[in-house]
């Protein structure tokens, strides 16, 4: 078989939908590429033969080829199939469908979830096609996406090129619509279609271009970099629900802190913290300042090394800093005792961050056991310290109060850290 191999990343900045274009496609057969069938795991196979065997066409696609094209182990293996979800259900008893915005099938295994999705269509042609199936806000957002197509529509309203092969289980080839193994090998971050309208239908693709940027170490491609800050303001229409999930994603996935000082450069970042932002020194050396990059810095250390990470932790310690702000300024004007301040400014300063990340409800109650216990650790009362020793959230505490002490330099913070370390030891 004669296999062509085409340079076609021109064209990927002007797909619109497929009825207009014949979309050139690239196949990269088995001997060109170093993706083994060894890495992939026997369950994502095991559909993978199930769909073809029952006559459908299927193929391993997104993350997990473009991770293992990296040599790095995938998340999770994610398959696309010209097979209904109806369709898909009737083969497998272990079968559920999910998903509010696209209808997904997850087959359950005993320790793995694979995730099959339907072929599904590009937004602009289905728009045309059938204007009463997708809707779309003002901004240019979509709100349901969930019109069935053909591989060519499927691979061009993925996000990025790079998360847009498939891997074909019959032949091992890969299949390339967007130049997206060009620009694997080439470490670029490259939106497929205009990045103006990619963006404003789904404003998290600026969050996954940076994110992706920082775990894979690649480059954003210009088109793609230039509209994301004209365009962050965008992610006010995100639902806060959705990114916390993202934010975790961002934060505790190994590059937090690049990623944090890319999403600043980017003009992103404040529309995920804005109270953080008001905060921001010119100088970027304010103890909040210190403290987060601190933060960060630990946090990717725990991840390479396999620790286990809080993001109430990590929530509470970005926002400490504004939480002392706030509640000095509001016992000063109301006449309120420092306590009954601090207790207001708590509530006030949850409630403005899950405007825009909605931290669940089980982190806000330890963020504030966390906060509330750094007031109890300024009175290091000798013998009555075993109480507070034995308070689930003690150690984490701590460990707010040591970086608190590191960033200050302050002679009293340093002095309550020695003493509360003795404790522990004792
Ligand atoms: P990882 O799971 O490692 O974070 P991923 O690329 O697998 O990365 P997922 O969120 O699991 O990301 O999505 C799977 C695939 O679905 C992506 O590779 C991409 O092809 C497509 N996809 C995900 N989110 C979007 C989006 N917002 N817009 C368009 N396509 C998307
Ligand atoms: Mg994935």
């Amino acid at each position: 078989m004669e296999y062509k191999i085409i340079k076609n990343t021109q064209l990927v900045n002007k797909i619109t939908h497929t009825s207009d274009i014949n979309i050139p496609i690239s196949v990269i057969p088995r001997d060109k590429h170093l993706i083994s069938r060894r890495d992939i795991s026997n369950n994502a196979l095991k559909v993978l033969y199930y769909l073809n065997n029952a006559g459908y066409e299927a193929y391993l696609v997104g993350g997990s080829i473009r991770d293992l094209f990296l040599g790095k182990k995938p998340k999770d293996f994610d398959i696309a199939t010209n097979a209904t979800p109806e369709q898909i259900c009737k083969l497998f008893r272990n079968c559920h469908l999910v998903g509010r915005r696209f209808r997904l099938v997850h087959i359950k295994f005993s320790y793995e979830i694979i995730e099959v999705s339907t072929f599904r269509s590009s937004h602009e042609q289905t728009n045309i096609i059938n204007n009463n199936k997708i809707h779309q806000a003002q901004s240019g957002m979509l709100l349901r996406d969930n019109i069935f197509g053909n591989i060519e529509d499927d691979a061009i309203r993925r996000d990025f090129t790079i998360n847009s092969l498939y891997y074909k289980i019959n032949d091992f080839s890969l299949r390339d619509y967007v130049s997206g193994f060009e620009d694997l090998k080439n470490g670029m971050i490259r939106l497929i279609g205009d990045p103006k309208i990619r963006y404003r239908e789904d404003p998290v693709r600026m969050l996954r271009a940076i994110r992706f940027a920082c775990k894979l170490n690649m480059k954003i491609d210009d088109e793609t970099a230039k509209y994301i800050p004209k365009l962050a303001f965008l992610l006010k229409d995100i639902p806060s629900a959705r990114l916390f999930e993202e934010s975790i994603k961002l934060f505790q996935t190994g590059q937090g802190f690049k990623t944090y000082k890319q999403l600043k450069h980017y003009n992103l970042f404040k529309l995920l913290f804005p109270l953080i932002e008001q905060n921001f020194t010119i100088n970027n050396n304010s103890p909040m300042e210190l403290i987060i990059d601190q933060v960060l810095q630990n946090t990717d250390y725990r991840i390479k090394n396999n620790k286990r990470v809080n993001p109430a932790f990590l929530f509470a310690t970005m926002l400490w800093y504004p939480l002392e702000k706030y509640t000095e300024r509001l016992s000063q004007k109301n006449g309120l005792t420092y306590y009954e301040s601090f207790f207001i400014s708590m509530n006030y300063i949850l409630s403005e961050q899950c405007r825009s990340i909605a931290i669940p409800k089980k982190f806000t109650t330890t963020m504030r056991d966390i906060w509330q216990i750094q007031l109890r650790l300024l009175r290091y009362q000798g013998k009555k310290a075993n109480k507070l020793l034995e308070h689930p959230k003690f150690k984490a505490s701590f460990n707010l109060l040591e970086l608190r002490a590191n960033v200050e330099q302050q002679h009293k913070l340093n002095k309550l850290v020695n003493l509360w370390s003795k404790a522990l030891i004792n």
